[in-house]
């Protein structure tokens, strides 16, 4: 898929929030769990295991094609940690061949290890950062 510039971006945002705003009738962002299990096991976390199977790939692009069904704008991946997923870059390719934005919320610890920023293109990629009662959110 080639790479969208800044203004393809910012009138694909500016297309969506038109959409959001002109109708109530569909899922504007949606939360998407392809792996429940995670690498880490933090403390004040109850949203992952350490024993369940990834969703089987054809199960998730049948979610996601249900889900551009619907005209959602803005599909959030998450987990556990999503990048353990076996086909994580196939899921976000999915997501973004329908023309919807694409997040990931992840732990970070992969990124050096497997992340290929160039094999797709997401708009938005969050780590999140605890430190004590203060929790800051890099994307
Ligand atoms: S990295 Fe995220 S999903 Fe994993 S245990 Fe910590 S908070 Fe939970």
């Amino acid at each position: 898929m080639p790479k969208a510039s800044s203004f393809s971006r910012f009138t694909r945002g500016v297309r969506h929030t038109v959409r959001a705003f002109a109708s109530t009738k569909h899922p504007v962002l949606v939360h998407i769990v392809p792996m429940r299990r995670c690498n880490l096991s933090c403390t004040y976390c109850n949203e992952y295991d350490k024993t369940s199977e990834p969703v089987p790939i054809d199960v998730m692009l049948k979610r996601i094609d249900k889900l551009a069904e619907f005209g959602s704008s803005v599909i959030t991946i998450s987990g556990g940690e999503p990048m353990m997923h076996p086909e994580i870059y196939d899921i976000i390719a999915r997501i973004r061949r329908h023309g919807m934005i694409a997040g990931l919320i992840s732990n970070g610890y992969f990124l050096s290890v497997c992340f290929k920023p160039t094999a797709f293109s997401l708009r938005r990629f969050g780590v999140p950062i605890y430190s004590g009662q203060k929790r800051r959110e890099s994307v």
